[in-house]
């Protein structure tokens, strides 16, 4: 169904929803008021859905739920309206899942890749004409079209280049950037990365406390060097709310690295940052082009 995830086929929405489609009628989004949309079912691939994982856009039924069992992030409408659910209160419980594939939008070598991040410049300086706020869009959809997101199956599957998107998060970073962000846990001094990553699905964060760097289980867990100084140039809004960064960059196999932290087989060699901050602080920094703006920006 077009709104959220039905396991049933037989679930009451499931159920209107086909009769409505069968008469092309159409759909009222109560959380929307003048908003109609086509009744329409589509069916969706679930063997990467991990029992038991939190899952946002999931139906609460408990038709639905009992058959898949995630765990109900945000619950939509039928829990609230019955009344059975605490609504986003519950626990989250930590599901390892290493189940999600790497993105394949581009198969680059490591020249390739390398290459590819060269002609940022190129990209940037096209649109320099329109102002700092075209160029720090004109830069991200660049890397959007070409950039790999990564899955959590093991990293030896995954092409270049590659996007830490929203499901990383920073674990280490320097302390000159740490200082300001109580929600990186380590210091990365002599660990031999910059910044260090983990995956949300692979590395369960609450488990943590009290833990030494060097005792963690390195599953999910990503050393990312920078070295052409990228992450060093990144331009921070000023008051530091809720600010954070995602990780671009290339690939690759730990060979004759050394790092603190023993057991990870790739290292991400950072080569592009995008930063953000409050609700509209975005920047994009690479070897090209490094800038920071608020948005939406008036010319
Ligand atoms: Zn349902």
């Amino acid at each position: 169904m077009a709104d959220c995830l039905h396991i049933d086929a037989n679930c009451p929405y499931v159920v209107e929803e086909a009769r409505l489609h069968a008469i092309g009628g159409m759909v009222d989004i109560k959380s929307w008021p003048d908003y109609m949309r086509k009744a329409e079912i589509t069916i969706v691939d679930t063997t990467e859905v991990v029992p038991g994982e939190s899952h946002q856009d999931a139906c609460d039924m408990p038709c639905c739920e009992s058959r898949l069992k995630f765990q109900i992030w945000d619950p939509n409408t039928y829990r609230n309206l019955v009344g059975i659910h605490p609504n986003a209160r519950d626990p989250r419980y930590f599901v390892r899942n290493a189940l999600h594939r790497h993105g394949t939008k581009s198969n680059m070598s490591l020249e390739e890749a390398e290459a590819f991040f060269e002609r940022v410049k190129e990209v940037a300086e096209s649109v320099k004409e329109r102002g700092v706020h075209a160029q720090i869009i004109a830069v991200s959809d660049y890397m959007h079209k070409h950039e790999n997101h990564l899955g959590s199956r093991p990293l030896s599957e995954a092409v270049n280049p590659v996007f830490l998107w929203g499901i990383f998060h920073p674990l280490a970073a320097p302390k000159w950037w740490k200082d300001n962000c109580y929600w990186i846990k380590y210091d990365s001094a002599d660990t031999g990365a910059e910044v260090w990553m983990y995956d949300e699905r692979l590395f369960d964060r609450e488990k943590i406390d009290g833990q030494d760097f060097k005792s963690l289980n390195p599953e999910g867990i990503i050393p990312c060097v920078d070295s052409k100084g990228v992450f060093r140039r990144v331009e921070r809004a000023h008051g530091n709310a809720s600010e954070g960064f995602n990780l671009r960059g290339i690939l690759k196999p730990i060979e004759d690295r050394v790092f603190l932290l023993k057991g990870p087989t790739h290292f991400l060699d950072i080569r592009e940052v995008s930063y953000h901050a409050h609700e509209h602080y975005w920047g994009e920094s690479g070897i090209g082009f490094s800038d920071t703006l608020e948005f939406p920006h008036e010319e």
